[in-house]
């Protein structure tokens, strides 16, 4: 049975905005792109959360929600040096660390030497050594796998942690709200709880067969993650495929304009990952569409760079096809293995979905 901790830097950009102006302490701070520039806000603070602030959210709506809302540019050399010394802290307990991004790491850590064997007590002293090492703050969940250790980390956040032990699972996972399961964002929650699945004891009286005939391919997935269920491996970087951020929207974009300035954020967002790779070979660059109905369409497009242009063209090729309001829209690129030679045509289109 594998030991996984979910490790995440609680509100990362604006803790670390907070530590560098003590005098943000206490108000409302979110950090992002402005207003007047349809920015977007990428973390903010838990005091902002009490207007009803969230990452993801159009600036100029939070400043409607929080007129006294404190917007940072992004300090990106900041985050970048505190995430640093986070990661490594991570990297002194196992090598089987994976950095979903900045603030945020799964380790596996079955193979440590844990103290006293206990997962729990190693994620305690993480978490007191990145706030001696940052001042600044994390959670953490401790669990058998991957799902289980994200959804525990969430339970005593901010400055906590939690355990869910292998005989727990069941009455960890029953009473769970369905759309609080890594995967199932607000559009689907909706169609489920229309469906009569709100949480997932709904889930659990059903068999596999009988949730797939309801619910289509995604009832296989939540069959296993309603049971607590996930063997995903912690994938370190040094086996890392691929790179990709998304982001699913509020409210579905029917409006071109605003999907190309949402690329343009999600490239931006990519280009910034990808420095984190810089031995690696890209294979070329990648769009994903996802409509509220779950219908997703991904676009790759060999030896084409990673810049906000072309991931436009890619977008509006398959877009054009289906000009639906889409949901989610996601960039990415797949890097070339050692045994791969790169690829430079132009016509290697795959789709799926
Ligand atoms: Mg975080």
């Amino acid at each position: 049975m594998r030991k996984i901790i979910h490790l995440d830097m609680d509100c990362f950009f604006a803790a670390v905005e907070m530590r560098e102006d003590p005098s943000l302490v206490g108000k409302p701070v979110a950090v992002g792109g402005s207003a007047a520039r349809r920015g977007v806000i990428s973390t903010c603070n838990y005091e902002a959360r009490k207007f009803g602030v969230r990452s993801a959210m159009a600036t100029g709506l939070a400043m409607k929600l929080c007129p006294k809302l404190i917007l940072r540019k992004h300090s990106g050399h900041l985050y970048r040096e505190a995430s640093d010394i986070v990661m490594d802290i991570c990297h002194r307990y196992t090598n089987l660390v994976q950095s979903l991004s900045m603030d945020e790491a799964y380790l596996d850590v079955t193979e440590s030497d844990l103290p006293k064997g206990s997962a729990t007590l190693l994620a305690q002293k993480i978490r007191q050594e990145i706030f001696d090492a940052t001042k600044l703050t994390a959670s953490a969940g401790i669990a058998t796998n991957k799902l289980l250790a994200k959804l525990a980390c969430e339970k005593n956040k901010p400055n906590g942690q939690f355990t869910v032990s292998p005989d727990k699972v069941r009455e960890f996972m029953t009473p769970l709200p369905l759309g609080k399961i890594h995967g199932i964002g607000k559009v689907s929650a909706e169609y489920l709880r229309q469906q009569g699945f709100n949480t997932c004891a709904d889930i659990l009286p059903l068999t596999r067969f009988e949730l797939v005939t309801r619910i289509g391919n995604m009832g296989d997935w939540l069959y296993d993650a309603c049971r607590g269920l996930d063997d995903r491996e912690v994938i370190t970087e040094w086996e890392r495929k691929s790179l990709s951020v998304e982001t699913t929207f509020n409210q579905d974009l029917s409006d071109p304009e605003e999907m190309r300035v949402a690329l343009t954020d999600l490239i931006a967002e990519l280009q910034e990952g990808l420095t984190e790779y810089p031995e690696k070979k890209i294979h070329g660059l990648q769009v994903k569409i996802k409509y509220h109905d779950f219908k997703q369409t991904t676009i790759e497009r060999a030896g084409m760079a990673v810049d906000a242009d072309n991931a436009w063209l890619l977008h509006l090729e398959r877009w054009a096809n289906d000009p639906r309001p889409v949901r989610l829209l996601g960039v990415g690129v797949r890097f070339v293995s050692e045994e791969e030679t790169p690829q430079l045509s132009f016509d290697a289109l795959t789709m799926t979905g």
